[in-house]
Order: C-alpha cells, then structure tokens, then sequence
C-alpha cells in the first residue's frame, strides 16, 4: 500500500477513502477532522467534525453553535476507528486545542501536523514527537534566515519600552487566536502585573483562553477608557489594528508588532512598526528540520509556506519530499495586510 492509498492530497486538503474523511478541508466536505481552530484550517459548513474540546469550542465562539451538522471531541492520545484506518490525535504546541493528527492503515503510519512549533507555550500542551513513516509538515518560516530566538528576551524589550516611555500607550499587534494569549502570558511571566487592555475583537477568545484555567492577570477592555488613563499601559489587539483609526484613542501610541516575519527588519519599517517582536506560533527553519529528522519519516509531504527549501532540505538528506499544493491555507499568523479587519473596537472578526 502507498502512502497516497491512505490520504490523498487534493488543492482543497488532504483525503481519506479508506476512512472517508478529510483533514482540515477548505470546502465543505462530509466529515472532517481539523487539528485546529485557525480559520484556515477550520471552516464552517462540515456534516461532522471530530477534533479536540477546546477546537470545537473555538470554532463555536467564532461561526456560532451550527458550524457542523455533527461534532466529535476527541482528547489527546486518544484512538477512533474510521474505516480502514485508526486515528490518534496528538498535541501540535501551536495554539490551544491544536493537535497533529496520525492516520495508521495497513501498519503504516502518517502524521497530518497542521501547524505546530516544538518551543514552550504556556497557553497549551507541549507538542509530541510521533515517529511515522510520512509526515505532513507546514513551512511557514521554512528558510535559514528565520530563527525565531528567546521569547522571554523579546517580551523584556517590551517592558523596557513600557519603561522608557511611561507616557506612550504600546499596542502590540498579534492574531487573535493563541499569539494574543500567548503574549499576555508571556508578559505575566516576565512579572508585569498590571491590567493589559484588550481590543475588542480580542475578547471573546482570550475569555475562553481565562475560562479553560490559562493565568493572564487582569484585564480590562480598551471600550470606555479614557484617553489619559491609557498613557503607559499596554494593549494587545489585531494586526490590521495598527494602522486604524482606532489608534487615536490613545495617548502617543506605539506600535509593536509580535510575529515571525519581524525577523525581516525591512518588512517591519515598511509596515510602520517601531518595536518589532520576533515571536511565532510556528515552528522556525531549526525547528522544522529538527522535527522532520525526529520523526524518522522515510517521507515528507510540505504544505502552505515555503515549500521547496524544506522539500530540498529533505532531499539533500535522502528523504522523499514533495510539495502538496493545497489553495487556501494561509497565514492567519502574520500578517498586518491580511490580517481580519476588527471593524473598530467592537469589530468581530470574520
Ligand atoms: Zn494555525
Ligand atoms: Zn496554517
């Protein structure tokens, strides 16, 4: 049996016969599994979906309680039989809730990934080496140029310019779903205890990050405060925020930015940020190469990013590896363009 046999890759995702299912589908599909909430990853509109507790939630939070005709939690470790095939899922490190998913038919085993970073988070569960025959990685930051480095140290250049400028409001830019979390807790830990403001489109899911027992401190939602009582604080909120109107409101503000992509300074100046943070949900080049060598895989299959370096990373080591040309996986990390526009302070986003 091939590998292709057990999950076909398509432009709209990855696909199952034998268990009659795809994985994180980017058309309505009958069942689908999804390794996490990301709109990119997790759309509505499936017949079912199985994925872990905290996914499903999030995507309630976000597409309403009808998102799926059917849902499935399933927790880590856990096995389900679909078909031909059983399925495990297994924590990815990339955002709350985020799992690889590995599918074993006939004594062959392949890991969907999803994305994932192998770097400690404190708003979720480390990820997990699963050994497999084929691996089916992200290549998000798959060049030498990116590596991602200490979170802690960017965090410290944060709070040194909160020191500086104790007049200034920071805003820092950072996706929603897991950076946002990620940061304030990142924040918390480096011991700054005063309240963090949040942008509206912010606070459903950071409510839900609190609710599942993640420590962010206080908190205070931007809506209502006024201008002067902003001077020296912090506040977290979308990307595409930045460069809104709705900076006015605040007191000198400054603008940060937390994403992978500050690795390339050119990109921060030409999007205006003046404090630039390299912190990602992604794996970085180290990361990647080392997870692909970790698992053993004989074969390796590359999604949304960068493919041909990691694809010819792989073959200079003897590995098969080819790209998967799957539409519609995106980088809901990092950009400020791309980002979903908040719409002001109450703004949902899409
Ligand atoms: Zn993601
Ligand atoms: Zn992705």
């Amino acid at each position: 049996m091939r590998p292709e046999d057990i999950l076909l890759p398509t432009p709209s995702g990855v696909c199952c016969k034998l268990g009659n299912f795809h994985i994180d589908p980017t058309r309505p599909v009958e069942r689908a599994l999804i390794t996490h909430a990301h709109s990119d990853h997790a759309r509505a509109g499936h017949g079912a979906v199985l994925a872990t507790a905290e996914t499903l939630d999030l995507m309630r939070l976000r597409y309403g309680d009808n998102f799926a005709g059917a849902t499935q939690a399933i927790r880590y470790g856990e096995s389900v039989t679909l078909g031909g095939t059983t399925v495990t899922f297994h924590p990815a490190g990339h955002v709350l809730g985020s799992a690889q998913i590995s599918v074993v038919a006939n004594g062959l085993r392949i890991v969907a990934s999803g994305d994932y970073k192998n770097v400690a988070d404190p708003t979720c569960v480390p990820f997990e080496l699963v050994p497999c025959d084929v691996f089916i990685t992200e290549a998000t930051f798959a060049l030498p140029v990116f590596r991602h480095g200490d979170p802690d140290g960017e965090i410290a250049k944060l709070l040194r310019s909160v020191t500086l400028f104790p007049e200034r409001a920071h805003l820092v830019g950072a996706y929603s779903l897991g950076k946002a979390q990620r940061l304030i807790a990142l924040i918390r830990k480096a011991g700054y205890d005063a309240p963090i403001y949040l942008h509206g489109a912010m606070e459903k899911i950071t409510g839900y990050y609190a609710s599942r027992g993640i420590a962010l401190g206080e908190l205070r939602t931007v809506r209502g405060a006024g201008k002067a009582s902003l001077s020296g604080t912090i506040t977290i909120c979308p990307p595409s925020a930045l460069n809104d109107l709705w900076t006015r409101r605040f007191p000198d503000p400054l603008a940060a930015f937390a994403s992978g992509w500050m690795r390339v300074r050119a990109r921060a100046r030409q999007q205006g940020v003046a404090l630039p943070l390299v912190i990602s949900d992604h794996a970085d080049w180290d990361g990647l190469t080392a997870t692909v060598a970790a698992t053993g895989a004989g074969e390796v299959w590359v999604t949304h990013g960068q493919e041909d370096a990691l694809v010819h990373w792989c073959a200079t080591r003897g590995r098969k590896a080819r790209p998967l040309d799957i539409v519609g996986y995106g980088d809901e990390d990092d950009e400020l363009t791309a980002a979903p526009q908040g719409g002001g302070e109450d703004g949902e986003e899409p």
